[in-house]
């Protein structure tokens, strides 16, 4: 994808334009007159409205925006206008889209028109022989009166390029995908992008005794992986870093607390949603040289029924020594989770925050249109993540980290056990979980947003990268 700055319209060229009544009389100058003749102001910007002009030398769509537009609205039209344009068959695509006057977030808008070319025209067509519905759209010309705008829109192409790389790897199929696929993918976007990542194999991850991520690997015949991501650059502003934890399961059955096929199942290849995240959000941070110290840890295995798999009433040491009686197979995350958060505590860190496609709890409580969140972290820092999400259109919901839910996960004969019950499933996870922490903590719980069977504007359809847009955001106005 191509995304230029313009100053003039081109004749001929497939032109969207985005007016609303604080805009209209700024945009029209750059109509051809003959165009305005027909309709008023107030036709144009009634609510909704789609206005065309096609001839053999105008292809113009005017959109007319809803009153009291807002940055995701806005968003969904632009992306709108993206599919026409590639129904229509066009390769090149110019839009006119000037700051409305009720969205004040300018930076945002910017970074927006620097990624929805990106987010909106984005398949995964690398398994289709021939792809024949493949986009024609190959270039975005972009006229708006946004201030700086060329260093936010190409700030912009570099997040939604990181996005679209977290959606290819939860997209691949899990007998392309698995842990040692995914960890050496990490290894080639940290050369290409510039952050370090060190792969811990088999043996490493036994000599530190890291129990749960071997429990969880041991129906598997590909060894796990634990990687370790650095993004350390001269002139950081952090000394505690910023670290990241991204659940890798490259695909979950369930292990011998087997799933169901349909609509559980059969797309859990999504279930390393969190490590795409984290591997993206190091890909966006690198590529644009954000001035903040972040470690990525993300342990990573598929999750299987097998002769020597982990069984429910086994015991288990995880790294720091806790043991926990496994009683489901399925709450596998949290094992690999746990003993990647205590490995965290070495770092020292400032905030960690997690992302895993955790449970299905969280997805019936908010659907695809939100991430489930519990935090012990400071109320500033997670108020800057609740806004930072508002922004991006990633939003959290906060669930309590109430000491009554620990209660539901008394083992008889261990620590803790490994699931609460039938209820507060996202909060007793997220309570398994903070036991292993002794740090300022977010978890996000993606199990919704992650994945999407219908589309949806400029999430599209499948994976979706959530996670990565909103920790950009976050890191990019981080305050230390
Ligand atoms: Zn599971």
């Amino acid at each position: 994808m191509k995304v230029t700055i313009i100053q003039q319209l081109e004749n001929n060229i497939f032109t969207a334009i985005f007016v609303d009544e604080s805009t209209f009389k700024a945009t029209i100058k750059y109509l051809p007159s003959e165009l305005l003749e027909y309709k008023t102001q107030e036709e144009f910007c009634k609510e909704e409205a789609i206005n065309l002009y096609f001839t053999t030398k105008y292809q113009f769509i005017i959109y007319a925006l809803p009153a009291n537009v807002t940055i995701d609205k806005l968003r969904r039209k632009i992306c709108t206008a993206i599919s026409t344009a590639n129904q229509q068959k066009v390769e090149v695509l110019q839009i006119v889209c000037l700051q409305p006057a009720n969205i004040q977030e300018v930076e945002s808008l910017g970074i927006t028109l620097g990624e929805l070319p990106y987010l909106c025209n984005y398949q995964f067509l690398k398994y289709k022989r021939e792809a024949k519905e493949a986009n024609t759209l190959q270039e975005i010309r972009i006229l708006t009166d946004v201030p700086n705008v060329a260093v936010l829109v190409a700030q912009g192409e570099k997040l939604g390029n990181a996005v679209c790389i977290a959606r290819d790897w939860v997209n691949e199929p899990p007998n392309v995908l698995n842990a040692v696929t995914l960890a050496q993918s990490l290894v080639e976007a940290g050369e290409k992008y510039g952050f370090k990542v060190e792969v811990f194999d088999k043996n490493k991850i036994q000599e530190l005794k890291m129990g749960g991520l071997l429990a969880v690997n041991r129906g598997s015949k590909t060894p796990p992986t634990f990687s370790i991501l650095e993004y350390k650059p001269q002139n950081a502003l952090n000394q505690q870093p910023i670290v990241l934890v991204g659940k890798g399961i490259t695909f979950d059955t369930g292990g011998l607390s087997l799933k169901p096929t349909t609509g559980s199942m059969d797309s859990m290849k999504s279930d390393m949603a969190g490590a795409a995240a984290v591997g993206a959000t190091f890909i966006a941070i690198a590529s644009n040289q954000l001035p903040y110290y972040v470690v990525g840890l993300v342990p990573a295995t598929d999750n299987r029924p097998a002769e020597d798999a982990y069984t429910p009433n086994d015991v288990i040491t995880m790294y720091d020594g806790t043991t926990v009686e496994v009683l489901n197979t399925d709450a596998e995350g949290r094992m690999i989770l746990a003993d990647a958060l205590s490995f965290a505590k070495q770092y020292n860190p400032a905030i960690v925050i997690d992302l895993a496609t955790l449970t299905g709890s969280a997805a019936m409580a908010v659907g695809t249109n939100a991430i489930v969140m519990c935090a012990t972290a400071d109320r500033k820092v997670v108020d800057k993540l609740i806004e930072a999400g508002y922004r991006v259109h990633e939003r959290l919901v906060e669930l309590p980290l109430w000491e009554d839910y620990k209660e539901m996960l008394k083992s008889d004969i261990a620590d803790m056990k490994n699931i609460g019950g039938k209820y507060a499933g996202a909060i007793t996870a997220a309570k398994f979980l903070e036991h292993f922490t002794n740090y300022p903590w977010v978890h996000l719980d993606i199990a919704g947003p992650a994945f999407l069977e219908k589309p949806d504007s400029y999430r599209g359809k499948n994976a979706t990268g959530v996670g990565v847009r909103l920790l950009y955001e976050f890191i990019r106005n981080y305050q230390v």
